[in-house]
């Protein structure tokens, strides 16, 4: 193998600067050509294709975002599409590709490899709901925005007596509201996985007020069957107490440095994803597993819903009394 492209696809998150730029520099050191594909399977399609030098991706691992761009393709979903993309890699003489983005892309990562391509998939999501790895690229930067959010609402909630409902993320992952919830210290969790009725989450509060408590905070997930606004309206009406008001993080959460962690994660990961080319594999992902980088199947990561470990929502529930 002579030259490899490099694509971020989908929703953006934290920590793909960083996978970028490992995937460009090993692939460097092992004598392969780079190509950088500029957003997502779009500018495959389109030919937005340019080589990358070790300096093209300088200071770029402490930013947010992705210097590629990334997009969402509907054309890339048909056969059609799929064989343009393809063309397009033979034209630029791509001989083996590293998608990183999410779920939906690791699925498109997985068509190309069925059409005889060369393809290992990166995970990055601030949602952490892909399989086959612990942890995606953004997740723990996500949180911490999250957290940090938090930690200034309740500052200004124990004043004045509040309680906050804080909107995280996550359209069918309950990862982030809940690890938000047990780290942020919240009263109330509402997520995908598991409903909770209005009746309980006033009660909750109530309970919470005549404890004593200077302040009280609802985490919900983007994707909770309660809606926020629901939630909020539900409160005011049953005065349960505090005072009721609503902060929607939103895409707040998708910016910010990426951490530590996501830098090191993304770092290992598109090292990894790289070297796994370079050795002929295909049809993979790198992940994080427990502490190291390992490979699951593409067709395995993407065949199943990553199911969200319960036992965390039974501890925040223990943590909030
Ligand atoms: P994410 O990767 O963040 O989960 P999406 O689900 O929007 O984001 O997927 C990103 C892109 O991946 C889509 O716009 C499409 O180009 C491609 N994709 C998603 N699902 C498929 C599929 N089943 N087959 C081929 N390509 C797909």
């Amino acid at each position: 193998m002579k030259c490899i492209g490099v694509l971020t696809s989908g929703g953006d998150s934290p920590g793909m600067n960083a996978c970028i730029r490992a995937v460009v520099r090993t692939g460097l050191s092992l004598g392969l050509e780079v190509m950088g594909i500029k957003r997502g399977y779009t500018g495959l399609i389109d030919g937005e294709i340019e080589p990358m030098g070790a300096r093209s991706v300088g200071g770029i691992i402490q930013r947010a975002g992705t210097i590629l761009q990334t997009e969402r393709c509907e054309e890339f979903k048909t056969l059609q599409g799929r064989r343009k993309a393809l063309r397009k890699l033979n034209e630029y003489s791509i001989e083996g590709l590293v998608v990183i983005g999410g779920g939906g892309s690791l699925k498109g990562a997985l068509e190309l490899h069925k059409m005889g391509f060369h393809v290992v998939g990166v995970p990055a999501s601030i949602d952490n709901d892909i399989c086959g790895t612990d942890m995606s690229i953004g997740t723990d930067t996500a949180l911490n925005t999250a957290l940090d959010a938090v930690d200034k609402i309740k500052e200004t909630g124990s004043s004045h007596g509040r309680a906050f409902i804080v909107e995280v993320m996550g359209r069918n992952c309950g990862y982030l509201a809940l690890m938000t919830a047990i780290a942020g210290g919240a009263e109330v969790v509402l997520i995908p996985e598991k409903e909770m009725a209005l009746e309980e989450v006033a009660e909750i509060l109530e309970q919470a007020y005549i404890k004593g408590k200077a302040h009280a905070l609802v985490v919900i997930a983007e994707g909770a069957k309660c809606k926020t606004s629901k939630v909020a309206a539900y409160l005011q009406k049953e005065e349960v107490g505090f005072e009721v008001r609503t902060t929607i993080l939103g895409h707040v959460q998708r910016g910010g440095s990426p951490s530590a962690f996501d830098r090191l994660l993304a770092t290992r990961l598109g090292a990894s994803a790289v070297q796994k080319l370079a050795q002929g594999v295909s049809g993979m992902m790198v992940g994080l597993i427990g502490s190291k980088i390992k490979t699951t199947s593409l067709e395995q990561v993407t065949e199943r819903h990553k199911e969200l470990n319960i036992t965390f929502y039974d501890m925040a529930e223990v943590l909030a009394k």
